[in-house]
């Protein structure tokens, strides 16, 4: 594990808005903005086919995004149609403008189960008053009443305005499928953690992953527990992925959602394991006393955060504090105030026959 391998940024530039850049022979690199702090622009691709595109992911639902669309579209395909949209996973910023691709080329959205799945449930969900179920599991983890007031003011139709008109059916793709592009093959490689059932596309011929949220380079990838999943252990899931990706040649070129296209793939996965358990390390010392989610802020995070990321970061150490549940060196109480507490475990875990 020491022969770390150099972070590398090969091309040394990024596409302009309403610009395309060819990354390798028949893969062009568009970046979009996203209408919020902190994460200024996604990276989008273009596969060349034999009689088409596919795209992979196709940013926020905004009028800007689909104006700096249509001038890709007029400048940069050879004359040929988008035949595929295959959306990596369901967050706005990726399946965002999905129904309008779809609408726009008269094609069928492209996605794992689990992804379409879930964006079309809060697709659906999305809407009017913020629910009881929101309220109370935001009461559960902590959460004072001026952000509880927060809560319930921000209103419930965030989704329904990050993506457009979300399609009501899809073809489904599983990990280890293999999809044919102008003669190469790519195949899926599922990934979890960051979302349900994250797609990642591999090409070997090219050397090349399309890695989505589930690699970036110089950060690290969300992992959170929301109110769908109360109890749920994302960051095992994303560290079990991890040992997937581990697996791909350590010199694959890494085309990510977020920030420059990279080679170093092992080295960030490396880093991510250290991260990850330093912070699990800061977090049992923690523990000697029972703490909430919000309590352990400051353990897990140096830096001043707004209320926004106040929301991130509680979902975040909810789940580091959840894996320790999983591993028995962590226990989740339940206080008479309602409120979750976690302590180091009392009882040491025994096998049961
Ligand atoms: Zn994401």
């Amino acid at each position: 594990m020491n022969n770390k391998q150099e972070m590398t940024y090969p091309l040394g530039t990024r596409p302009g808005d309403g610009e395309a850049l060819e990354v390798c022979d028949g893969v062009l690199w568009v970046r979009m903005p996203i209408p919020f702090k902190g994460l200024d622009y996604i990276n989008l691709y273009l596969i060349e086919d034999d009689d088409g595109w596919t795209m992979v992911d196709s940013g926020y639902n905004s009028e800007e995004i689909k104006t700096l669309w249509v001038q890709i579209f007029d400048k940069y395909l050879k004359g040929k149609p988008v035949t595929r949209l295959i959306c990596t996973h369901f967050h706005p910023d990726h399946m965002g403008l999905a129904g309008w691709v779809c609408e726009y080329w008269s094609i069928q959205l492209t996605m794992t189960f689990g992804e379409w799945t879930f964006g079309r449930m809060l697709y659906l969900e999305s809407g009017g008053e913020v629910p009881d179920h929101l309220i109370e599991f935001n009461k559960k983890v902590g959460f004072t009443e001026n952000m509880l007031n927060m809560v319930r003011k921000g209103g419930f139709s965030f989704f329904k305005n990050a993506v457009h008109n979300l399609p009501p059916s899809f073809i489904r793709i599983e990990d280890g499928q293999e999809i044919s592009i102008s003669g190469n093959s790519w195949r899926v490689i599922v990934g979890k953690g960051h979302s349900q059932e994250h797609a990642c596309l591999y090409c070997e011929d090219k050397g090349v992953l399309i890695s989505g949220d589930q690699v970036l380079p110089r950060i690290t990838p969300h992992i959170g527990v929301y109110v769908s999943e109360p109890s749920a252990n994302p960051l095992e899931k994303f560290l079990n992925s991890i040992d997937k990706l581990s697996s791909l040649p350590e010199e694959t070129l890494v085309l990510p959602a977020h920030n420059d296209v990279f080679i170093g793939l092992h080295n960030q996965l490396i880093y991510y394991r250290e991260h990850h358990a330093e912070r699990l390390l800061r977090l049992k010392n923690a523990c000697g006393s029972p703490k909430t989610a919000f309590d352990l802020l400051p353990i897990l995070f140096e830096r001043e955060l707004s209320e926004n990321n106040q929301r991130l970061a509680v979902a975040e150490g909810l789940a580091h504090c959840h894996y320790l549940v999983g591993t028995g060196e962590l226990e989740r109480i339940t206080g008479a105030d309602g409120v979750w507490r976690f302590q180091i475990a009392q009882n040491v875990k025994t096998a049961v026959a």
